[in-house]
């Protein structure tokens, strides 16, 4: 058996590095005689390496001290109702900027805790572009979610937004600098750019976690995490170690300028493929196309089938579009290499010839 260029959405591909070394110390890790998995969160070899992913994800992405990571379990769709939970007062308002899926379902779960409004949303056109905003000024913040992981629209800049920006970056964190101090919040479930799932990273601006605005059970407020160093109660120990390898990787590949500069190269390989042919087709307007997700449609649906089949006979995985598109969907997150993008065009060029 070899492994296989894996294009799932999440859980997705992890570099073939971390996951050699991981293996190569499961039984026995460091001089612990035991696996990282065996310690105490409390033990100070394990106090250490949740120290250090920490440290090397602020250097990563240059977070500013006034901002507290956390480190936290749930997935993003717990963060849809935690974020309002300890940002606002329930009489107070969140407007949201809907491009895609997830933005919507951000919307609803923030609907049961707070009030909301759509301030922009691409709905109408199926979610294929990026709409106008019209925030309002009174709004606690403003919900973005930088790449819609099913539609493939990605924001390649920010709203001009006079509140505080609360971004859902589950699928694009880590895949090109950003300036963090744009945003209020920066959240994402880890099993897309980060590590396994299990695991979620929120970067919260200190400013925003001031009052609390609502009574909360502990394990639902941010600022007891954030005291406890995200040791309020026993965290998913082995996603955070393994995390904290991603995070030591990306550091050796040249940072995220390295890694943006891959990842644009990357996704141009895919949409050259998909503009120069009549047989493929990508919905989604260029200048909102997603650098991480690439939905794309044969000329014909009855050929899907044949051509998922023929790409997994390659070690081609993960193809199928989500069901609320359907067609195909490339994943092409920070650990695809380029050779796996270039092995899909290939294939998908040889399909055409033959099925055109
Ligand atoms: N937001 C985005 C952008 C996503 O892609 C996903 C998962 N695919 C989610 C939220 C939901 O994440 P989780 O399963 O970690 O709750």
């Amino acid at each position: 058996m070899s492994r296989a260029f894996n294009f799932s959405a999440g859980p997705a591909i992890l570099p073939e590095s971390v996951l050699q070394q991981a293996q190569q110390e499961l039984l026995e890790w460091g001089d612990c005689r035991a696996s990282v998995m065996e310690i105490s969160h409390r033990d100070k070899a394990f106090v250490d390496v949740a120290a250090r992913a920490e440290a090397n994800l602020r250097q990563l992405m240059g977070i500013p001290e006034s901002y507290k990571v956390l480190f936290l379990q749930g997935g993003a769709t717990q963060q849809f109702a935690l974020i309002p939970m300890n940002l606002c007062a329930p009489e107070q308002q969140v407007d949201f900027l809907l491009t895609g899926h997830w933005g919507e379902k951000a919307l609803k779960e923030a609907g049961k805790v707070v009030n909301t409004r759509v301030c922009g949303s691409d709905a109408e056109r199926g979610y294929r572009g990026l709409p106008a905003a019209e925030i309002d000024p009174q709004a606690a913040f403003l919900h973005v979610t930088p790449n819609e992981t099913i539609h493939g629209v990605e924001m390649h800049s920010l709203p001009d937004s006079p509140v505080p920006i609360v971004a859902d970056m589950s699928s694009t964190i880590l895949s090109r600098p950003l300036d963090v101090s744009q945003y209020g919040v920066i959240y994402a479930g880890a099993q897309k750019n980060i590590g396994p799932s299990g695991l979620t990273v929120l970067i919260v601006d200190e400013a925003l976690l001031g009052e609390r605005k609502r009574s909360l059970p502990d394990i639902f407020d941010y600022r007891k995490h954030a005291a406890a160093d995200s040791m309020l109660n026993t965290p998913p120990t082995f996603a955070w170690y393994l995390a904290g390898l991603v995070f030591e990787w990306l550091q050796a590949q040249g940072g995220l300028q390295a890694m943006g500069e891959r990842n644009a190269r990357k996704a141009q390989m895919l949409y050259d493929a998909i503009d120069g042919s009549d047989f493929y087709r990508n919905p989604v307007d260029p200048n909102a196309r997603s650098w991480m997700n690439v939905p794309f449609t044969l000329a014909d649906d009855a050929l899907d089938k044949p051509f998922l089949a023929g790409a997994v006979e390659r070690g081609l995985l993960g193809l199928k579009g989500h069901r609320a598109v359907g067609g195909m969907r490339a994943s092409i997150y920070n650990a695809m290499p380029e050779a796996g993008v270039q092995a899909l065009v290939d294939y998908m060029h040889e399909f055409a010839a033959s099925h055109g």
